[in-house]
């Protein structure tokens, strides 16, 4: 059997062959945004004739971790990124988005969750899982993007317990907390926690 190349080698030979191509701010011209007059036509075929596979897309699924009786948010600070974020990770073959922000928050904060969500609607044959409160799409490096469900969740069990790897950090915050510049969380986390505050009454009320 042929010996697989590891992730992280897979990443930096990629990002070497996509490095070319990068615009002056270091962005990946085929991740750009849409502008007027563009076609998904003519942006998949300009991403496939730069470069050989085109860029990096991943499906990652993040848990917005809400105490009820503190009013309080879990985040872990990441090792690498050097700031807040909620606890998540890449979806994993064959695994379901919603598994991956349990797995996820328990391997990181030792927190184990359930996920709360809007109820959805049930068609023929169709499996009753928690509904994500958003989906982010964001640039994680060059030519390197992740498309990762944001679900809502309140602690169950377990106890702060940090994986050292990724995380050298892990708490309970207060939204007033989270959302002052001196904190450090990362661009975008205080508006989810505060675009998922208003919604929790009602999420947290639904039967899952
Ligand atoms: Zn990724």
């Amino acid at each position: 059997m042929p010996k697989k190349r590891p992730k992280s080698d897979q990443f930096a030979r990629k990002r070497k062959i996509l490095s070319k191509f990068l615009d002056d701010r270091g962005r990946c011209p085929h991740l750009r945004p849409l502008v007027a007059g563009d076609s998904c036509s003519e942006i998949f075929k300009t991403a496939e004739n730069l470069v050989e596979g085109g860029p990096l897309r991943h499906f990652c699924a993040s848990a917005y971790v809400y105490n009820p009786k503190t009013n309080e948010f879990l985040l872990i600070r990441h090792r690498k990124r050097g700031c807040w974020i909620p606890p998540g990770g890449h979806v994993e073959d064959n695994e379901r988005p919603d598994i991956t922000a349990i797995r996820e928050t328990l391997e990181e904060t030792g927190i184990a969750v359930r996920l709360i969500g809007a109820p959805a609607p049930l068609f023929h044959g169709e499996v009753a899982i928690a509904q994500p409160f958003g989906l982010r799409i964001y640039e994680d490096g060059p030519c390197h993007e992740h498309m990762s469900f944001l679900y809502a969740a309140i602690p169950v069990g377990g106890s702060l317990a940090m994986s050292e790897r990724e995380v050298e950090d892990v708490g309970w915050f207060l939204l007033e907390k989270i959302l002052s510049e001196s904190f450090g969380a990362a661009p975008a986390v205080g508006d989810w926690c505060r675009f998922l505050s208003k919604q929790l009454p009602q999420l947290l009320l639904a039967k899952n």
